[in-house]
């Protein structure tokens, strides 16, 4: 069953302006929040209740605006869900770089552990393997990938700015730079304790073997291996690799290549769902069969409009934002609701089934990716299960009237 197909992933932008009246109007009304209970700035009488004299970081602080002031709406408190690889420590090496963000320093992030790695121009990020599968999203330039699976199924690829890769967790793979801007990516562990400074490495293992058992293993004298390096080399400069079909002959087996291919051409897919507020592209095991463990949604949201309110009843959302201004809100039980912001680089996580929306807050196109441990993507919307519900019900809870419910059931995001 596909369920994008009869649900609204977007709210446009004139469905979002008018709601946004229809807020600022009620705004003292008494609909509940802001006067229950009596958070936010509305609420603080006293002067001095909503100052901040004591020390602060304004280029910092004033990232954050609604943390610095939340709107009236938000209520208690809940683990952060923000992080951010532009405050994470890179590691750098002759041959690019990584930062990660992880459970380790992003304590809600239980399901996935995120990594945004750089390799110059023929840079390489070395021979190795993990205990976690990895999902990639290409950001700039192309990457030379190699794989074998566990039938001794050889693939070589080359991955361009906004495509994929996945490899199962424990198969080996390395990764080059290619071009001559190198590449950039996120990587993405579908386990958040994972990290990239904790792989099993080619090098690693080599220097840490008895020299007999290396020359058993490999039927060549114990000499041949007197220049292995001694400490492990992750990433480094290296060569240009030439054409990728020499390279694919040159790994070629006879038991064949990989019945479904470790890299997705997300860059040339047609949107899963368009509308006038945006679009989004879904990637799951269903059209990248490979990728069994996680799913994706690449999100555009026009300036004006925002990806409507929802949950996602399978899975953790881990989030990464690749351009623009956002702002989410997170819904719990309690209840609780908080906002935050996010730009380009920033990190955000909701647990599963929990409610939110991501308005875009810029004057530009704000574009991020959903990733979640899962081979299946899955979203119920509110608005569509509103829609759904027989008519007195809703209006029972909601107290509106009938002429408003049947509003709500003609908004559709593609209509001004
Ligand atoms: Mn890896
Ligand atoms: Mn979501």
């Amino acid at each position: 069953m596909n369920i994008l197909s009869r649900r609204e992933f977007l709210a446009g932008a004139a469905a979002s302006a008018a709601a946004l009246g229809v807020a600022a109007s009620a705004k003292g009304a008494s609909f509940g929040n802001p006067d229950r209970p009596p958070e936010g700035r509305i609420n603080g009488k006293s002067p001095t209740s909503l100052d901040d004299p004591g020390p602060k970081n304004p280029d910092l602080a004033k990232q954050f605006p609604s943390m610095q002031d939340p709107p009236p709406t938000d209520v208690n408190g809940m683990p952060l869900f923000w992080a951010s690889f532009n405050n994470a420590h890179k590691r750098i090496q002759n041959g690019g770089w990584a930062r990660e963000v992880t459970q380790a320093d992003f304590a809600i992030s239980e399901d996935i552990a995120g990594v945004n790695m750089r390799l110059s121009q023929y840079g390489i990020r070395e021979l190795h393997w993990h205990q976690q599968a990895e999902w990639a999203i290409m950001l700039e330039g192309t990457c030379r990938i190699t794989t074998l699976d566990e039938s001794g199924r050889p693939q070589v690829g080359d991955v361009k700015n906004g495509d994929l890769w996945y490899f199962p967790a424990g198969l080996p793979h390395s990764l080059q730079g290619l071009g001559e801007t190198g590449a950039e990516f996120l990587l993405a562990f579908d386990n958040g304790r994972s990290t990239e400074f904790n792989t099993l490495m080619l090098t690693d293992w080599v220097a840490h073997t008895p020299p007999d058992v290396l020359a058993l293993n490999f039927g060549v004298p114990a000499d041949a291996f007197k220049n292995i390096p001694l400490d492990q080399k992750w990433i480094f400069q290296g060569k240009d690799p030439g054409p990728l079909g020499a390279d694919e002959r040159a790994v070629r087996s006879a038991k064949g290549a990989p019945p479904h291919p470790f890299v997705f051409p997300l860059s040339s897919m047609a949107p899963t769902r368009q509308s006038r507020g945006g679009s989004v592209q879904v990637v799951d095991s269903g059209n990248f069969n490979a990728s069994k463990t996680v799913a994706a949604a690449l999100v555009t949201v026009k300036p004006g409009a925002m990806r409507e309110l929802h949950w996602h009843p399978n899975a953790d959302e881990w989030q990464y934002y690749l351009k623009g201004e956002a702002r989410m809100t997170v819904f719990d039980t309690g209840p609780k609701a908080q906002t935050a912001d996010f730009k380009a680089g920033d990190v955000g996580y909701v647990k599963k089934s929990l409610g939110h929306y991501v308005q875009n807050m810029g004057k530009t196109d704000m574009v991020f990716v959903e990733i979640f441990k899962s081979d299946h993507y899955a979203e119920v919307s509110l608005s569509d299960w509103l829609r759904h519900t027989p008519p007195q019900l809703v209006m029972h809870h909601l107290n509106i009237s009938a002429e408003t419910l049947a509003q709500l059931a003609s908004v559709r995001p593609d209509v001004v």
